[in-house]
């Protein structure tokens, strides 16, 4: 079987998301600074404009009424932000400088201690936690609850938040960006406007900064408008977590390497598990894995469920937080430079690409750079180069890496959900619990969002039914020739954007779609 995905790719055409703005000028909303997406980047994009503002009153005054807008999909800051959640606390600490201690912050206390086990289908073998696997002095969050308390000093600084705003179209005029376009609100299925509808509108600013996340849907309509990608391709992981109430939740931090997963190279199976106490009665247990494997019926979800009936119960820096943070305050920085007199776009866009490179963000991340596709090699010979690359800081020299586009890997089929655990809905749960439990309420008679080719070989619908974690796709009729059409239920989906990784295209639903995560 040698079916790729990267071979059937999504009817989606930059161009439709790219266009001058269209509402007249006179009804276009007009703010200063626009942000889009309040993760843990754009918010602190937004508090750190806040304090520049307020220490610098005629720049604000130049900005108009609304010096700093940020739009979000979700219901509220939060609403869409799933993560561990450990956290290097560095960021905050740069952000809040002596405004806010990061005991202030709504947390779960600083790691105690860490465990880091490799399994085997029965046992657990601890190990000394690797260096990138270290996390003494950070600290525990539900990183939606501390989104909603960003989202609050952003709103404190001056900020407007714009919830259930979807942006969907990059307005770019004379070459440059000058805004966005949210997504109309109230079409039917066939999009044809309902009573309730609503059109999106034009807004426009001086400086539009897109800190949408992973798979941001502007950011990869950029990304090729403006020819950015980078020579190698990015790869993706994707994760799934559950939030337990227990009696007594463990002191330490438990990362764990190996089963389920499977070790050998063909697989690419790349991945771990974490589990992260939330106070003395709650903990988070999640699963990671790398979007580069090769089996169809390979699913985040149900290995979590597999964890779970593990008798005892990696990932070398899934640490984005602390990142995400400190480039947010870095973009600000940036954007409010762009302001000044003499400055051009061109000057803004390479300060920020300056300052970038000159953080702690460069040189970490410089030091795990080939970490990811050493794991190509199977966990074991995986394991040593990685140990060989932390040990020398990224100097030791292992060849030149490359990557492939995760929708590049040839499919394998090994009959591997037949291992999966039944869900007995109190341990294990199906795919459509886990949906109810992330609060999701999308109205189910919206457009679909999600563009793939709806008749593909069966290889490559199994991949996609396996891997979505929220039961989108199902597999309709046989075509008689290895081919079957593809099923969608959209309003299921949680928006995790693995499909953008895997051969579709995730495109925002209407804003206010999508999960209502609390504790995540
Ligand atoms: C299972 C899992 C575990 C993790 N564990 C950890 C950990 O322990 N520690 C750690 O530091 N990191 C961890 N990470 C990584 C971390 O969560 C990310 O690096 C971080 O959230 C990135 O922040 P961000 O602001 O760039 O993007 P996001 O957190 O993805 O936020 C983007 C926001 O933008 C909004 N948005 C996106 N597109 C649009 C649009 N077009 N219009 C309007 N709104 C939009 C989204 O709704 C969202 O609210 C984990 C990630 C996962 C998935
Ligand atoms: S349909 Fe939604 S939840 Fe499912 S894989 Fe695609 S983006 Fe993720």
């Amino acid at each position: 079987m040698s079916v790729r995905a990267s071979d059937f790719p999504p009817p989606f055409d930059t161009g439709e998301f790219v266009g001058e703005p269209t509402d007249p000028a006179d009804e276009r909303i007009e703010v200063g600074i626009l942000i889009v997406g309040a993760g843990p980047a754009g918010l602190a994009c937004a508090i750190r404009l806040g304090q520049l503002l307020e220490e610098h009153p005629d720049v604000a005054e130049k900005l108009g009424d609304v010096p700093v807008a940020l739009v979000e999909k979700g219901k509220q800051p939060g609403s869409h932000l799933l993560s561990g959640a450990v956290v290097n606390p560095r960021s905050l600490r740069r952000l809040f400088g002596d405004r806010y201690s990061v005991e202030d912050l709504p947390g779960y206390g600083p790691v105690h201690g860490e465990s880091v086990y490799v399994l085997t289908r029965g046992a657990a073998l601890r190990i000394p936690p690797p260096p990138p696997m270290k996390n003494h002095g950070n600290v525990i969050f539900s990183l939606s609850q501390l989104g909603r308390w960003l989202g609050e000093r952003a709103e404190e600084g001056g900020a407007m938040i714009l919830p259930e705003t979807a942006a969907e179209k990059l307005l770019v005029s004379h070459g440059r960006v000058v805004g966005i376009r949210t997504g109309d609100k109230g079409r039917g299925r066939d999009g044809e406007p309902m009573g309730n509808f609503e059109p999106g509108a034009d807004l426009v600013a001086k400086v539009t900064v897109l800190a949408e996340g992973t798979q941001g849907h502007l950011t990869g309509v950029a990304l090729d408008r403006f020819g950015l990608r980078g020579d190698e391709p990015q790869v993706w992981e994707l994760g799934v977590k559950e939030v337990w109430k227990v009696p007594r939740a463990p002191k330490n931090i438990i990362h764990t390497m190996g089963w389920p997963l499977r070790t050998a190279a063909k697989y690419r199976e790349f991945g771990g598990s974490f589990i992260y106490p939330m106070g003395d009665d709650m903990l988070t247990i999640g699963m990671v894995i790398g979007l580069d494997y090769r089996d169809v019926e390979l699913s985040a979800h149900d290995l979590l469920q597999e964890l779970k009936t593990h008798p005892k119960i990696r990932n070398p820096r899934l640490k984005g937080i602390h990142y995400a943070i400190e480039s947010g305050r870095l973009a600000a920085e940036s954007a409010f430079a762009s302001l000044q007199r003499g400055a051009t776009p061109a000057t803004a866009l390479s300060s920020y690409d300056d300052a970038v490179r000159k953080s702690f963000i460069w040189s970490d991340l410089e030091e795990v750079r080939d970490m990811r596709q050493v794991f190509g090699r199977g966990f074991f010979v995986g394991g040593a180069l990685a140990s060989a690359m932390t040990i020398s800081k990224g100097r030791i020299d292992v060849g030149k890496m490359h990557a492939e586009p995760d929708a590049e890997q040839p499919l394998l089929r090994t009959n591997r959900a037949a291992r999966y655990p039944a869900p007995d809905g109190k341990l294990t749960f199906d795919k459509l619990s886990s949906v109810f439990a992330s609060g999701n309420k999308t109205r189910d008679d919206q457009p679909n969002h999600i563009r793939l080719q709806r008749t593909v070989p069966k290889e490559i619908a199994e991949m996609w039914v396996h891997m979505c974690p929220a039961q989108v796709y199902e597999i309709g009729t046989e075509g008689g020739d290895g081919t079957v059409t593809v099923n969608l239920a959209p309003s299921n989906c949680v928006q995790c954007g693995a499909i953008t990784a895997k051969g579709g295209r995730l495109t925002p639903p209407e804003g206010g779609s999508g999960p209502e995560y609390t504790l995540t």
